[in-house]
């Protein structure tokens, strides 16, 4: 595959909706951050089990947590609804090796953020976006072969 690499101004985008592999809602209206609802995952510490909040804006790393995460610390998040573990197998931070979790957006869209508090690694994957592109753009989509 060949890499695109789009640049967006730090909160410009603003996730309405993830989920977990399962299909669960993540977004809890209940609990707003920065005016829009936020994303509620269940989350393990060191001092224990939790609920942690994430800013909806991507980009943003405010959490609010019930659990005390210590700077540096490595934690596991899960779905609130059906506990399946948000975290990616495959997929490593690039700057300190810790698991990324992964969140799944409508239209297989994928948000990945490092598991380590501090750590500010994250990304966006798109993923069938050609014919969104070539429409943007006028560019031809080619057969592949
Ligand atoms: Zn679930
Ligand atoms: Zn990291």
């Amino acid at each position: 595959m060949e890499r695109l690499t789009i640049e967006v101004p730090p909160e410009s985008l603003c996730i309405r909706q993830a989920e977990c592999p399962n299909g669960h809602s993540l977004m809890d209206p209940s609990h707003p951050m920065g005016d829009s609802p936020s994303i509620r995952v269940a989350v393990v510490s060191a001092a224990g089990k939790g609920e942690l909040h994430l800013h909806p804006y991507y980009g943003n790393h405010e959490v609010h947590s019930s659990v005390e995460l210590k700077d540096g610390e490595l934690y596991d998040m899960s779905c609130p609804t059906c506990q399946v573990s948000l975290r990616s197998e495959e997929d490593r931070c690039v700057f300190c090796a810790a698991p990324m979790f992964v969140l799944k957006l409508p239209k297989g869209g994928l948000v990945h953020g490092c598991s380590r508090r501090g750590c500010h690694n994250h990304k966006l994957k798109l993923v069938d976006v050609t014919a969104q592109l070539a429409e943007m753009f006028e560019l031809e989509v080619r057969p592949r072969y």
